[in-house]
């Protein structure tokens, strides 16, 4: 755990969140500031700074998290989303605790940007 992330807090308990799905190695929960209908953050539970830090030792936490999302998604009669990983500050990242945003709920548009 990384003592100043609030993601590794959230997981921890220690900082209230609405959780969606757990299991040994993710956690997910509802973004306290949504942007679709439907906007879970899909999580490792051990901390991985961002897509960056994702290497052949640790990739099966990555994994662990597409294996939540499908399932995320069938619990809430998803048909269609979007999977979002912001990384670094030009790429958006602002928690760096590696995460992917599960967007639905509504038709989402071609446009990625
Ligand atoms: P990023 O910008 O790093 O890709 O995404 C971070 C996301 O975390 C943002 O969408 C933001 O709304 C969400 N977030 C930040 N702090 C908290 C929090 O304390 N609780 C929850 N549920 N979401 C958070
Ligand atoms: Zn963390």
């Amino acid at each position: 755990m990384s003592t100043d992330c609030v993601f590794c807090k959230i997981i921890a308990g220690e900082i209230p969140s609405a959780k969606v799905y757990e299991d040994d190695l993710v956690y997910a929960f509802r973004d306290i500031a949504p942007q679709a209908p439907q906007h879970i953050l899909v999580v490792p539970r051990a901390h991985v700074a961002s897509a960056l830090h994702v290497t052949e030792e640790n990739s099966h936490l990555a994994a662990a998290c597409f294996a939540a999302i499908s399932k995320i998604a069938r619990e809430q009669g998803l048909e269609g989303f979007r999977v979002i990983t912001n990384c670094g500050e030009e790429g958006g990242q602002t928690v760096f605790h590696l995460h992917f945003h599960l967007l639905g709920g509504k038709r989402l548009g071609a446009n990625l940007l």
